[in-house]
């Protein structure tokens, strides 16, 4: 099988785990502004321009964050936060994109306080934000397509999904927004997750740019923007392809001019709110082999567990493994397991990899986005580290581990 990229030489890895122990995750700074740069030049057709929004959730380290508003994105924040962390970056304003739901009111107040764009999740929220907040220059409705559109996989069909507005009730939301002295309107809708197919979006942008066109023509609206949402997905496997942005761009292009432009609506910006592909690929897992058992089953258990990475465990997510210098070892099938007291604390189940021992270091590639995002406490297990790989070579730690004092600081010990 084809092996993944590394981030730089299994030796130097190697050091790199010597010097500053396992586990932690590790980011390619480099690789990260490389694919940034392509994203948003596949889109530079855009009129007024292509943005797009961080997904905060997939990877929330200022430092991250702060390389990506360098290359010109902003941030898709959920909750007050992320959107604190988006203010921290120097990311203000109409760069960020708040995408949240089932929404309290006081982040609402924040999110519209700091100027950020509220995008709403049902027509109820319209009044909601009247009454607890105020109802913003400019307002943008999540559209859920419902049977408009297939599903994938890993978000199910549109119709199960808590997100967003149905169609008639977005109609009527345009009406009643324009109604109470809404002068700014965009649109937005995230059907897909992890998705590989790049018709998919091309798919998404007609039904999006549908509507722009049927609110465009029954209430004379004109939308500043709409947002395709993220849901780009990444070659967890090496024989998986990465999508290709270009193929989407030129998609979306054509039906920009056949659509949007013919309708009057020449000059409206796209955006997009993509975590995964932004730094998915360009995270590692960096792990110590602790034991070997061989019972019914071979088993390799390594110092990280789901409480570092939960997706193998949460969806059965494929994550590759490399063995560091095992190139030339025997393979062997295996589970690759964490140390939870949880049977499906594994990183991998019937894999073939090469024979591990312990001491050895496993990468377990792709987990820049939604990897330490997602840790958790469970079993006091302490969340890792973060490094950076800088593009000079040095290393950067960007957050340090979690130290016992950290898992009591909600306690209080004096009232016992
Ligand atoms: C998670 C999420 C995204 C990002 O999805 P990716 O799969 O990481 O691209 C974008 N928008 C919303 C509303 C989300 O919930």
């Amino acid at each position: 099988m084809a092996e993944k990229n590394l981030p730089c030489s299994e030796e130097k890895l190697q050091q790199i785990a010597k010097e500053y122990g396992t586990p932690f995750h590790i980011y390619d700074e480099k690789a990260i502004r490389e694919n940034a740069k392509k994203f948003i030049k596949a889109f530079d057709w855009v009129p007024g321009g292509f943005k797009n929004y961080f997904a905060v959730k997939a990877l929330p380290n200022p430092h991250i964050m702060k390389i990506l508003k360098d290359e010109g994105m902003g941030a898709d924040c959920s909750s007050l936060p992320e959107l604190v962390l988006a203010k921290t970056v120097g990311i203000t304003d109409e760069d960020i994109m708040f995408t949240s739901n089932d929404t309290p009111a006081h982040e609402y107040r924040e999110a519209i306080k700091m100027g950020a764009i509220v995008n709403l999740d049902d027509i109820s929220h319209i009044n909601f934000i009247e009454k607890y907040a105020e109802i913003p220059e400019l307002v943008c409705f999540r559209y859920n397509p419902g049977n408009k559109k297939k599903g994938n996989k890993l978000i199910g069909n549109p119709e199960d999904a808590k997100y967003g507005f149905t169609y008639e009730d977005l109609l009527e939301g345009y009406r009643i927004l324009k109604e109470k002295g809404v002068k700014r309107f965009g649109l937005h809708t995230m059907v897909a997750s992890n998705e590989l197919n790049p018709e998919y979006f091309v798919e998404t942008a007609k039904i999006v740019f549908d509507i722009a066109v049927e609110v465009k023509e029954k209430f004379d609206i004109n939308f500043e923007f709409v947002n395709l949402g993220g849901g780009i997905g990444i070659p967890y496997k090496p024989e998986d392809s990465p999508v290709d942005l270009n193929f989407v761009s030129q998609g979306i292009k054509s039906l920009y001019e056949e659509t949007i432009v013919p309708a009057g609506l020449a000059g409206m910006r796209i955006v997009m709110e993509c975590g995964r592909m932004v730094t998915g690929p360009y995270g590692y897992l960096v792990t110590t082999v602790l034991h070997r058992k061989e019972t019914y089953k071979k088993f390799v258990g390594l110092d990280a567990t789901m409480a570092n990475l939960m997706r193998p465990a949460l969806y059965g997510a494929y994550h590759h493994i490399t063995v560091l210098g095992k190139a030339a070892a025997e393979k062997e099938i295996c589970d690759v397991t964490g140390s939870l007291c949880e049977n499906n604390d594994k990183f991998a189940v019937d894999r073939e990899i090469p024979h591990a021992e312990p001491g050895d270091i496993v990468v377990i590639h792709d987990t820049g986005a939604h990897g330490h995002a997602m840790g958790f406490n469970y079993n006091a297990k302490l969340r890792s580290k973060e490094l950076l790989l800088k593009p000079n070579g040095n290393i950067k730690l960007i957050r340090r581990a979690e130290t016992i004092e950290d898992y009591f600081a909600t306690l209080d010990f004096t009232t016992l």
